[in-house]
């Protein structure tokens, strides 16, 4: 049995002294793991709202415990915002622990995996391997929210400024898409990335006037490249919130006229992070926008609302597979069984595929393996501003030759 290694944060919880050693004694097995055991889960609710929630990535919690239960547990650490990964061990039958799993996952805790007790180490190593340790404060960027006002003034003043991370082919390496992604230069924050600005565009209907900014700013630098001999569609992230007036549309394709842009040099990844208000709209606004050639992309395909029901009822040209079943997945059997249907899938309803998320040689080659057509990531570029792009093209075609022949080596 091969140990895992990199080293975890470990709680585990259980009423029963004995079982707590057992498992410590596995995980040892395992590697070397930071381990903290509680025969009392208030005491390690208590150490974990003073650790701090991202102190430790995986605790491992029994659902039959005297006082506090399983269940209970849960809920309070949805309210202490726990950020690592639960794992629920427990000897009750099959369908109690799934109703536990299920309503781990409904309250967005994220849910590793289940234990059946006795513990067997194959199961238990299977789960170390697929956790995701919860990233150190220090390499998060800080999270300042903004207020409306501050985000309209932004906008009136030009502060928005657009960057553009290319997407490429993984048959030949050709790069032919970017992604736009917004950026705001603050006169005093300095880069202030979207998760801190979008949601409050969303909430204070200001994402319309923001979307159509950046649209235009996509479009123009897309005729430049075009000018300089590059082609390279350009996609822009739209928002559900877009998707509310009936003219949209006609908006997107006022937008390509004024760029002097044709429609299918244009793609709008669509994110749904929460369920569709008004389904027929949504569907009326996507249908009309592909009947005029501009191309459409499910965004983060896999988590959120991305789910089957939308490749079924929606038009979409492009199927973009979350980041969370790319990096990892050559090591990790249970992403790649994902990405594998997801990719076949997408093939079968006549789709584009991408994988985001795409950071290092493995991840290239397994996609290159399962049939995946293009890839973006860090591994091939990190966004960019719009006049590096010709700069970056001609050194990845250098550094694809090596790419080639580091991936003939690994196979
Ligand atoms: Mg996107």
């Amino acid at each position: 049995m091969s140990a895992i290694d990199r080293s975890l944060r470990v709680i585990a919880i259980d009423d029963d002294p004995f079982e707590l050693k057992l498992i410590t004694h596995q995980l040892s097995r395992l590697g070397q793991h930071d381990v903290m055991v509680f025969t009392d889960p208030v005491e390690a609710l208590d150490c974990i709202d003073e650790a701090g929630v991202s102190a430790f990535d995986l605790v491992f919690c029994d659902l039959q415990m005297p006082g506090i239960d399983g269940i209970a547990f849960q809920r309070r650490l949805v309210r202490s915002h726990f950020e690592g990964e639960l794992v629920l061990f427990s000897g009750e039958d099959d369908r109690t622990v799934q109703a536990a799993a299920n309503l781990a996952r409904r309250q967005q805790l994220r849910l590793l995996g289940i234990l059946k007790k006795p513990i067997n180490l194959e199961a238990l190593r299977k789960i170390l391997v697929a956790a995701t340790p919860v990233s150190s404060d220090e390499t998060k960027p800080a999270r300042k929210m903004y207020s409306p006002e501050e985000l309209r003034r932004a906008i009136d003043n030009d502060e928005l400024i657009n960057f553009y991370q290319p997407k490429v082919l993984l048959a030949d390496g050709k790069p032919i898409e970017a992604e736009c992604l917004v950026r705001w230069q603050h006169p005093t924050d300095g880069m202030v990335y979207p998760d801190q600005f979008i949601p409050v565009a969303e909430q204070h209907g200001l994402i319309d006037d923001l979307t159509h900014l950046v649209l235009t700013k996509a479009l123009d630098q897309s005729a430049q490249w075009r000018k300089a001999g590059l082609s390279l569609r350009v996609a822009v992230n739209i928002s559900m919130d877009n998707l509310s007036t009936l003219d949209f549309p006609e908006k997107v394709m006022a937008a390509l006229e004024t760029a002097a842009m044709p429609a299918e040099s244009l793609i709008l990844e669509i994110t749904e992070s929460r369920l569709m208000q008004d389904p027929i709209a949504v569907l009326d606004i996507l249908t009309r926008l592909r009947l005029r050639r501009v191309r459409l992309s499910i965004d983060d395909f896999g988590i959120g609302h991305s789910s089957l029901a939308q490749l079924r009822d929606l038009p979409f040209d492009e199927l973009k597979i979350d980041r969370s079943f790319v990096h990892g997945a050559s090591g990790n059997p249970q992403k790649r069984a994902i990405l594998q249907a997801s990719i076949d899938m997408g093939r079968q309803l006549g789709m584009q595929t991408i994988a985001e998320g795409v950071e290092t040689i493995e991840d290239w080659k397994v996609l290159k393996d399962l049939g995946c057509e293009l890839a973006q990531g860090y591994f091939c570029a990190r966004p960019m501003p719009g006049e590096k792009m010709p700069r970056w093209i001609s050194d990845w075609r250098q550094r694809y030759q090596e790419i080639e022949r580091e991936s003939v080596l690994l196979s």
